[in-house]
């Protein structure tokens, strides 16, 4: 079978993969140029949480243990409160589980030289899909000036939150769609290593809660820490200039100012707009046996549960599984969906829900450790 997947990020390549394994045709097509040697842009989350589900389909295609190799593993959280004292509150103190740090990058080049070993894996980068023909297999892809016909037999849409391939779903019978953007949006900041050391304790999510927003910090491979900022739109707004700023953070993130550098805290904060932060459910996620899609593209998730890269790429895994099964096609693409719309709009639902737990029910647990620890 020829399979054309549309979206070289971490669950296209992915899929990719675990297509070209079972003997398929691939294509993989990729709007931007190829990550491994594009520069880094800042803000869009430049390191993710691995957690199990993504572990697990990492594993699956013998990757799990090059991954975790460079991968910085946090115990639990850090809670930071406005006095700057911290408090630990690990994720797991009986078997030990944690969480990886991983560099999305990172991840994503591990995901692509894999595929480039593939035979059957051609990738196709600085290839933006524009239209496509679902029930025909085919597709229009623009490239610099040049414009670009391909066909598949099936089209695998993992093309992101704001997926064409879905755009084009959407306008087939009984195909149910909805989207949020909430009203809080994020800017990413740094705390650089300091004498080629972490500034803080590496091992752990860090989290500054603040009732109605909130900052966290995840650990990177050269002993920096990625720091994200959500707040609502309003209070970015509100922060105006330079000065504005450094009282907004002397306020509520005095442990942090000296850390991240007044200088480089003002240029990071001023350099970017707050991204905004979209929810997506949708189902079914397939079309006939013609088109699928998976990761962001199926169920773009708000980011506070950590989840978004590890359920697209838990719907590999159990893709692939249905896939080894003795079905016809469309009847694998009909369980998929039947098996994961529920699951994955119950994640979108936590994901929204654990802002609330981050920013503002860490802080009580924190307070009601600090009580306790008090007490010893
Ligand atoms: P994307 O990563 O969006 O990849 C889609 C790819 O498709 C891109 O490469 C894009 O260039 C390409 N593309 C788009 N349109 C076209 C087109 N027309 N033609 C060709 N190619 C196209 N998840 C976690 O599991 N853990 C975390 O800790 C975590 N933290 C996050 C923090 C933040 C601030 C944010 C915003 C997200 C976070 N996520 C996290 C979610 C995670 O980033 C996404 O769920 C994940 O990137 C989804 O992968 P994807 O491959 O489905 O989509």
């Amino acid at each position: 079978m020829k399979v054309a997947i549309i979206g070289a990020g971490l669950v296209g390549s992915l899929a990719a993969l675990n297509f070209a394994r079972m003997g398929n045709e691939v294509h993989l097509y990729e709007y931007r140029e190829d990550i491994r040697t594009a520069e880094l842009v800042q803000g869009r989350s430049i390191n993710l949480a691995l957690s199990q589900r993504g572990r697990k389909a990492l594993a699956a295609v013998g990757l799990e243990q090059q991954v975790l190799a460079t991968a910085i593993p946090m115990q639990g959280r850090m809670l930071h409160d406005v006095r700057g004292r911290t408090s630990v509150v690990l994720y797991d103190p009986c078997t030990k589980q944690c969480l990886y740090s991983v560099g999305r990058k990172q991840l994503n080049e591990v995901l692509l030289n894999a595929c480039e070993k593939l035979p059957n894996i051609s990738c196709h980068f600085n290839h933006k899909l524009t239209s496509a023909d679902i029930r025909e297999g085919v597709m229009q892809f623009k490239r610099a000036e040049e414009h670009i016909t391909a066909s598949a037999d099936l089209i695998v849409g993992c093309d992101g939150a704001f997926s064409k391939v879905r755009q084009h779903m959407v306008k087939a019978a009984g195909f149910n769609y909805s989207q949020q953007y909430i009203e809080h949006g994020y800017v990413e900041l740094c705390i650089p290593a300091k004498s080629g050391e972490f500034q803080m304790p590496p091992n752990y999510l860090h989290i500054w809660p603040r009732d109605t927003f909130m900052m966290i910090a995840l650990p990177n491979q050269d002993k920096s820490f990625t720091v994200t900022l959500f707040m609502p739109f309003k209070n970015f707004a509100a922060i105006k200039t330079p000065e504005q700023l450094l009282e907004f953070f002397n306020k509520f993130y005095a442990d942090a100012v000296p850390l991240i550098g007044e200088e480089r805290l003002v240029q990071d904060f001023f350099k970017l707009k707050p991204q905004y932060l979209l929810s997506v459910k949708c189902q079914p996620y397939h079309f006939s046996d013609k088109a699928l899609i998976l990761g962001d593209a199926a169920h773009a998730m708000v980011p506070y549960y950590g989840q978004g890269m590890n359920a697209g790429m838990e719907d590999v895994t159990l893709l692939t599984s249905l896939l080894n099964k003795p079905l016809k096609l469309q009847e694998v693409l009909e369980q998929f969906s039947e098996m994961r719309w529920q699951d994955a709009h119950t994640i979108c639902d936590l994901a929204l829900y654990n802002y609330v737990e981050m920013r503002d029910l860490t802080k009580r647990w924190s307070f009601r450790c600090r009580k306790w620890l008090d007490t010893l």
